[in-house]
C-alpha cells in the first residue's frame, strides 16, 4: 500500500508530454515530486520534474524511473504492454496493464464496451481481403476503416462510401489489421472523464461537449446541458471502470445520436477534453488521477460554473491577445510549433455559458477555429 510520508510521494510517469506536465503542475502543491521517462530530455514535463531519457521499453531506464518511487503511472496509451508487465511486477502501477491492452486495440475495446452493455455502432474486424468484403456487406457504407492499433488524432483512419473505396482505403492503410465501423451521423460528440480510487470510490466530472476537425479535438464546452445523458454516460463509465478494476482517471468519448449515446473510444488516462477542469471544476482531472493512484480520497468533481477550452494547434496566436480575453487562462506546453501539433490550450470560465460567448467567438477567431460546439 502506498504511504504518505513527510518527504512527499514520489511519482514515476511513463511519458513526458503535456499530460505529464499538467500532472506535475497538479501534484506539486500536494507535496508530490515527479520523474518522467521520455525519449526527449526537453519534453514538456521536464519543466516539472526529472527526466530519464530513454525508450519506453528500455528496462534499465524503467528501473531508474521507479528507483525510490512510491507509485508509477503513464500519460499516453501506447505504452508497450511489456513495460506495463515489467512495472506491475515491481511497483504499484496504475491504471493496470489490462486497461492499456484493451485501449490499444480498437476491436478489443469495442468488444469490451459491448460486453459491458455500453452501446456501440456495428463493426467488424478486418485482417484479409475476404474479411473486408464481408465487413462491407454486414456493416454497409458510409463507414470508417481504422487501424486497430496506434491510431490517434484521426491518423490511421479513412471514411469510405463504397465497397471500392473500402478496398482502396484498406490498401492505403497497408493492409494492417483494421476495424470497419459504421459512420455515425452524430448530433454532437461528448466525453466523460471520471476517476476510480484504489478502494472502488468513483467520481465523474460533468459531461463535456467536444468539436473535432480532421480527427483532432479543437473545442470543448462543459458542462453539457443534457443531465440525463450525463447520468447515462456516468453509469457506462462506472461499469467499464469497475469491470477493469481500474485505478486512476479514465475518459470515454461518445457520439450523441437522437438523444442516445454510442461509445467511440476510451483513453486510460487524463484527457484533452478534461483540461477545462483545471480552472472549471473543484478538483481537476489531473489532481484526481494523482489522488486515485496514491490512495488519497478523491476530490469533488463539480463544475464551478461554465467552461470552454480551445486547443492551440500548429501555431500560437499572440499571447497578449489570448490573456486579454475575459476569463481566459493560457496553458502552453513548451513544444516547438509544427503543423497539427497541440502546443497549448486556453480555458475560459464564467458563471454561465452566455457570459463567455463573445470571448469564445473571439478566441475561435484568433485560433482560426471555425467549429462551433453544438452544445445541448
Ligand atoms: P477516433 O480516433 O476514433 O477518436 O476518431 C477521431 C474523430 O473522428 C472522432 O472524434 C469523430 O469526430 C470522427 N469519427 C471517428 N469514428 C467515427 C465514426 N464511426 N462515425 C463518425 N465519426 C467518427
Amino acid at each position: 500500500m502506498i504511504r504518505s510520508s513527510s518527504r512527499g510521494l514520489r511519482i514515476a510517469v511513463v511519458g513526458g508530454g503535456q499530460l505529464g506536465r499538467m500532472l506535475g503542475l497538479a501534484g506539486i502543491p500536494l507535496g508530490m515530486s515527479f520523474r518522467f521517462l521520455d525519449p526527449s530530455r526537453n519534453c514538456p514535463a521536464s519543466a516539472v520534474g526529472d527526466v530519464i531519457e530513454g525508450a519506453y521499453d528500455d528496462e534499465l531506464a524503467l528501473a531508474r524511473l521507479i528507483d525510490g518511487a512510491d507509485v508509477a503511472t503513464y500519460e499516453f496509451e501506447n505504452v508497450p504492454l511489456r513495460t506495463a508487465e515489467f512495472l506491475e511486477g515491481r511497483i504499484a502501477f496504475a491504471p493496470n496493464g489490462r486497461s492499456l491492452a484493451i485501449a490499444q486495440d480498437r476491436i478489443a475495446e469495442k468488444d469490451f464496451f459491448k460486453a459491458c452493455g455500453v452501446p456501440v455502432q456495428p463493426y467488424r474486424a478486418v485482417s484479409s481481403d475476404d474479411e473486408l468484403r464481408i465487413a462491407v456487406e454486414d456493416v454497409g457504407t458510409p463507414a470508417v476503416l481504422k487501424t486497430r492499433r496506434f491510431g490517434y488524432d484521426g491518423k490511421g483512419q479513412v471514411v469510405v462510401h463504397s465497397a471500392v473505396a473500402a478496398q482502396m482505403a484498406w490498401e492505403k492503410l497497408g493492409k494492417v489489421p483494421c476495424i470497419f465501423e459504421a459512420l455515425v451521423a452524430f448530433d454532437r460528440e461528448v466525453s466523460l472523464v471520471a476517476t476510480r480510487g484504489r478502494r472502488g470510490s468513483f467520481a465523474a466530472h460533468p459531461l463535456t461537449c467536444n468539436a473535432h476537425r480532421e480527427g483532432i479535438l479543437r473545442v470543448s464546452v462543459a458542462p453539457d446541458g443534457d443531465a440525463s445523458l450525463g447520468r447515462a454516460a456516468e453509469m457506462h463509465v462506472r461499469t467499464l471502470a469497475e469491470r477493469l478494476g481500474y485505478v486512476g482517471t479514465l475518459a470515454v468519448e461518445f457520439f450523441v445520436l437522437g438523444g442516445s449515446l454510442v461509445a467511440n473510444e476510451m483513453a486510460p488516462r487524463v484527457h484533452n477534453s478534461g483540461h477545462w477542469t483545471i480552472e472549471g471544476a473543484v478538483t481537476s482531472q489531473f489532481e484526481n488521477h494523482l489522488r486515485a493512484i496514491t490512495d488519497l480520497p478523491l476530490g469533488e468533481t463539480r463544475a464551478r460554473g461554465a467552461a470552454a477550452m480551445v486547443n492551440l494547434i500548429g501555431t500560437v496566436p499572440p499571447i497578449d491577445e489570448l490573456v486579454a480575453l475575459p476569463g481566459a487562462r493560457l496553458h502552453l506546453y513548451g513544444k516547438e510549433p509544427m503543423p497539427g501539433r497541440k502546443l497549448g490550450h486556453v480555458t475560459l470560465t464564467a458563471a454561465e455559458h452566455e457570459d463567455f460567448a463573445d470571448a469564445l467567438a473571439h478566441l475561435r477567431e484568433l485560433t482560426g477555429e471555425p467549429n462551433p460546439v453544438p452544445v445541448a
